[in-house]
């Protein structure tokens, strides 16, 4: 089972009291260290969106001055990324604080451009603290491609996030992006934004880094599995065993109203594609084209 995002249990002689997580990175420097849990100094907080910035550009997650994050300061203020900044070169400095209609109150530049999306999660959810917004290929393309991630495919998946559903397309940057989502929002960690990229969530900025770092995973091992030409499901009895162990691993209970994954016996899970080789299509085709000739 998953090494679940956790409060670190060993104390050290740090000044914040928690033995820091550092996040795995394959960049030359130093790796930067963001710790779990929300309650920061505003200064940790501007590093923390620094370094997770990089984080997600070093793994090709976005490009560019592609993506946005935000973290929840308190009750009324919301610290954002600029918007048309590439988030490798972002310094504490060029970050936006919002309140909570989206109105600058401190900062030089502009907030992201997908502000009302994340202000849309901090408004309906009040276990929110951080956002992450992101195109990483892999579960982009199944979002461009109109496919949700949500069959109970992988346990680690099912156990963290249920699914990773599909909201219908909208326009970025604009009010259609937090209506798309609003039916979803209060159900799922992570969501894909057709033909844009995925969303994630989570009480603080280290889990939503790890939830987007899930859903591309969970998205690879998928289309591996569509390669492979078959996908094994879990039954819903499997699904149910895996949700009952999430207090285990410091998740809320899921409740009997969280959708389900697709499950192997579930209505609708059925895969309705077939893949014939040329050869048989050619067969098939030819078999067709014959009894329509004897017909006549
Ligand atoms: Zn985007």
């Amino acid at each position: 089972m998953p090494d679940r995002p956790r409060r670190p249990s060993r104390r050290t002689n740090s000044s914040r009291g928690g033995a820091a997580r550092p996040l795995p990175g394959h960049a030359l420097h130093a790796p930067e260290v963001i710790e779990h849990g929300a309650r920061k100094s505003e200064a940790q907080h501007r590093r923390d969106l620094c370094a997770a910035g990089r984080w997600m550009q070093e793994r090709g997650f976005i490009s560019a001055t592609e993506g946005n994050l935000s973290v929840r300061l308190d009750a009324q203020r919301i610290l954002t990324t600029p918007t048309g900044v590439g988030k490798c070169w972002m310094q504490p400095g060029d970050l936006v604080m919002v309140d909570l209609h989206g109105r600058t109150i401190g900062g030089n530049n502009a907030p992201s451009s997908e502000m009302a999306m994340h202000l849309t999660f901090y408004l309906r959810r009040p276990d929110v603290n951080a956002i992450c917004h992101a195109h990483p290929p892999t579960a982009t393309g199944y979002a461009a491609a109109g496919i949700a991630l949500d069959k109970a495919l992988l346990s680690e998946i099912v156990l963290t996030l249920g699914a990773i559903p599909l909201a219908p397309y909208a326009t970025p940057g604009t009010a259609e992006v937090p209506e798309a989502l609003a039916p979803l929002i209060e159900h799922y960690d992570a969501i894909l934004l057709a033909n844009h990229g995925v969303v994630t969530c989570g009480p603080d900025l280290l889990t939503a880094l790890y939830y987007m770092e899930n859903a591309e995973h969970c998205a690879r091992v998928s289309l591996v599995t569509e390669v492979l030409g078959r996908k094994r499901l879990l039954t819903r009895a499997e699904v149910e065993k895996v949700l009952a162990a999430r207090p285990r691993h410091g998740l809320p209970p899921a409740t009997p109203g969280i959708p389900r994954p697709l499950a192997a016996d579930s209505s609708g899970a059925v895969d309705e594609r077939v893949s014939l080789t040329r050869e048989e299509l050619a067969g098939l085709i030819e078999d067709a084209v014959r009894s329509d000739r004897h017909r006549r």
